[in-house]
């Protein structure tokens, strides 16, 4: 791997590093010093057409090749990336921002999912099953459909692309992904670490830019059928309505306001562990982030004291340094956008108990640092109850019974991740059936997916879809059906079936 800093990266097309089109490029920064460490080429449609038309000539041979070989070559990507884990993991505290702890586990992310997806080479299970005709067998496969547009966010720099790309690629299909413009040398060296583990040319290709340029070329591009995208509700409506006209499959993956429950029997050491790790770890910036806690008024004292404690106790600095608790958010409209959240907060009636501001002073100046930040007596129905902050802030509502603790959970727009705190296993199974969401945790935060469930959300965190786990061949596959007619004759569905007429 080459040096950072100034280094120019360039596109992925076709198994050749190339330039964007028009020469212009941008720079990706360290949040936490806003130190340059790579420029990159700001594509346009034209650099997205050449990617296309790339992965389109590599589909004719890639769907060929036997899953298991396909699989193969995430088996070797897999032990590369572990090879490679600890330098990604330093790139990322860099690049992204998030503690070293957190961003080794992006890297095993993509490392399991790698291996779970090789596994899936020799199976791609589809069915077989009786005809209603003699001589006539039946059975339905998974095909590949053609080239995958793939465009992420920064939050998740190597295990998100990798959940997209394992399935998409162990079913056959190529891939053009347009990775986040915050983090695209984590993006370079994954696909670098991808080709190293054999993969032939134009099976994936890299179209680094802006979402306004380079992914709207790539979601309207009428050679790409499939998109898969994660990111904020906005944009994954406005790449709905962009792939509409050609009625192409969408995938979303989008955003939460996810809560947990504390319920009066719950054990409390235990509730705050899992809501600092949810609320605060990543600096709030994961979509399946506790930016609700929904608490039984018997504990809700108890609770936010032991949490503005907890809270007051992290360590906010940069990424790489082992005492860091708490890195940077991940560029200046972010830090913004989360202090405008507080004066939002303050000016609903919600009363600020700690954070609610940039942390400055001992080397934090240059970097997008923000303190923990809890609200007390929030509304459900206030807006930062409501919409998604996308950093350290969590808001706690207090609620007097199991049923409105239900209630306020399910009363937002988006529906990805639940918890409950409780010891009482007649109350925790009405909530697993009762959270109108993705994913619910008992006794434990809102974050931490393993990769063969399926993941994502319910309401306007999606549209239906699942990634990872079997759920996601359904994404990057489309089922056909196969008759075959071994009588000799013509044999007519619904017609010559009558020997012994269903009653
Ligand atoms: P974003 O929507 O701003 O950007 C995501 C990606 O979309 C980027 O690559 C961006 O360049 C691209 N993009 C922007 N406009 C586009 C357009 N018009 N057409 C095509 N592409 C476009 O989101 P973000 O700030 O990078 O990520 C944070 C959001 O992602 C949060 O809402 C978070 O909840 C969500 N998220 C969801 C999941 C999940 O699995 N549900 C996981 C991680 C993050």
């Amino acid at each position: 791997m080459g040096a950072i800093g100034t280094t120019t990266f360039r596109n992925f097309v076709g198994g050749e590093w190339v330039e964007a089109a028009s020469g212009e490029t941008f720079e990706t920064t360290n949040p936490a010093t806003g130190e340059v460490l790579g420029t990159f080429p700001r594509s346009s449609a034209e650099d997205v057409d050449r990617a296309v038309a790339a992965a389109n000539e590599a589909f004719a041979d890639w769907r060929l090749v036997p899953a298991p070989k396909r699989g193969e070559v995430l088996l070797r990507f897999a032990a590369l990336l572990t090879e490679r884990k600890d330098e990604l993991t330093q790139l990322m505290t860099r690049e992204m921002g998030k503690v070293l702890a957190e961003a080794g586990g992006d890297v095993q992310e993509a490392i399991d999912m790698c291996v779970y997806m090789a596994g899936e080479g020799r199976r791609l299970y589809g069915h077989t099953t009786p005809s209603e005709l003699r001589d006539k067998f039946n059975m339905s496969v998974r095909m590949p459909i053609g080239v995958v547009g793939a465009v992420t966010p920064w939050n998740f720099p190597i295990a998100i692309p990798s959940w997209k790309l394992a399935p998409a690629l162990v079913c056959g299909n190529t891939v053009v992904l347009k990775p986040a413009e915050d983090t695209p040398l984590l993006a370079e060296r994954f696909v670098e670490v991808l080709v190293e583990a054999g993969l032939p040319p134009g099976v994936v290709n890299v179209v680094h830019g802006f979402g306004e340029e380079a992914g709207a070329a790539l979601v309207a591009h009428p050679d790409v059928p499939v998109i898969t995208f994660t990111g904020s509700r906005d944009t994954g409506v406005a790449v709905t309505k962009a792939a509409a006209d050609r009625l192409k499959h969408v995938h979303l993956e989008l955003g939460g306001k996810n809560a947990i429950i504390v319920m009066d029997d719950a054990d409390l050491d235990l509730a705050v562990d899992g809501i600092v790790w949810s609320a605060f770890g990543t600096s709030g910036q994961r979509c399946t982030a506790a930016s609700r806690v929904i608490a039984h008024e018997r504990v809700y004292d108890e609770l936010s004291g032991r949490l503005v404690r907890a809270a007051e106790a992290m360590q906010v600095g940069a990424g790489w340094e082992e005492s860091t608790d708490l890195g940077p958010v991940i560029n200046r409209e972010a830090l913004e956008r989360i202090h405008a959240y507080t004066s939002i907060g303050r000016d609903e009636g919600a009363r600020l108990l700690t954070g609610g501001e940039p942390a400055r002073g001992n080397g934090l100046d240059n970097g997008f640092f923000y303190r923990p930040t809890i609200f007390a007596d929030v509304e459900p129905e206030m807006r930062i109850a409501q919409e998604e902050i996308f950093g350290p802030t969590t808001a706690l509502i207090r609620v007097g019974s199991f049923d409105e603790a239900i209630r306020v959970a399910n009363g937002i727009e988006f529906g990805l991740s639940s918890s409950i705190f409780t010891r009482d296993v007649n109350r925790a199974f009405r909530a697993m059936r009762d959270l109108v969401a993705g994913i619910t945790y008992v006794n434990a935060g809102t974050t931490g997916a393993e990769v063969h469930l399926p993941f994502g959300g319910t309401k306007q965190t999606g549209n239906g879809h699942r990634e990872a786990g079997q759920a996601a061949l359904d994404v990057f596959t489309e089922w056909k059906s196969i008759y075959v007619d071994y009588s000799g004759k013509l044999q007519r569905a619904q017609i010559d079936n009558v020997e012994h007429p269903a009653p």
